[in-house]
């Protein structure tokens, strides 16, 4: 098997950090790009291990010297994943892990038309306001502008390769190893898609809805 670029995107809470982290911890062929960010580090997060924390004047360097592969703003703090990182990792054989956010993604899809996008999807709203709540890392109106932030990335769900349903984490970290493998057992996108995200959106709504009142 030959490296490449596999990126991994989901509605904050779905559980795409754990799928990345479980697939590199568990294969070798695998290793997490580590990002750059302008947030502080949060509890027992490392720099250069987490993350690659960087002040607003390093980052704006970064992006100047066209060393970022991609980037972008979320909830107010900017992320990006390094060309130097994602470039280290390919050349070695192994696939470069992108744990980043959708519009960041679509960015990988424009620069580098041969990476893997795998969008991950949680098995109903429910239980993805379940897992933003159990995580207990975001007060309640954090949660309802991620449940909304939620909706608008569903909406581009269908520009990805493949979509995976994070119902069990070692299924999925299976899933998307086998896709990576070219072994795509997974969901390819197909009629059934649509209705699926239709389904997940109107959950969101709902559960949001009642998150509000
Ligand atoms: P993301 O990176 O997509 O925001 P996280 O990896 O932080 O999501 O996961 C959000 C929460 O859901 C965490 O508390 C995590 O332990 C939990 N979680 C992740 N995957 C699953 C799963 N398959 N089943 C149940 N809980 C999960
Ligand atoms: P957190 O602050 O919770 O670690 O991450 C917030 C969001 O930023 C998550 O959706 C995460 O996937 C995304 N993210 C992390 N690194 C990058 C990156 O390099 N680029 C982009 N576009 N998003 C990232």
């Amino acid at each position: 098997m030959s490296g490449g670029i596999l990126v991994l995107s989901a509605p904050s809470g779905t559980g795409k950090t754990s799928v990345a982290r479980a697939l590199v911890r568990e294969s070798p062929a695998f290793e997490f790009s580590v990002s750059a960010t302008t947030r502080s580090p949060r509890g027992e997060e490392v720099h250069g291990v987490d993350y690659h924390f960087v002040t607003d004047d390093e980052f704006d360097r970064l992006v100047g010297e066209r060393a970022l592969l991609e980037w972008a703003s979320v909830h107010g703090r900017r992320y990006g994943s390094l060309v130097s990182e994602v470039d280290r990792i390919v050349s070695s054989g192994s696939f470069a892990v992108l744990d980043i956010d959708v519009q960041g993604a679509l960015q990988v899809r424009e620069r580098a038309p041969e990476a893997l996008l795998v969008f991950l999807l949680p098995p109903s709203g429910a239980e993805l306001a379940a897992r933003l709540r159990g995580r207990g890392t975001d007060q309640a109106d954090q949660i309802r502008r991620r449940l909304e932030t939620a909706l608008e990335e569903l909406d581009r769900a269908e520009q990805f390769d493949y979509s995976v349903v994070n119902r069990d984490l070692s299924e999925s970290v299976e899933a998307v190893r086998r896709i990576a493998e070219a072994d795509g057992r997974s969901i390819r996108r197909d009629a059934r898609f649509a209705d699926t995200i239709a389904r997940l959106k109107s959950e969101i709504e709902d559960v949001a809805r009642r998150a509000a009142s």
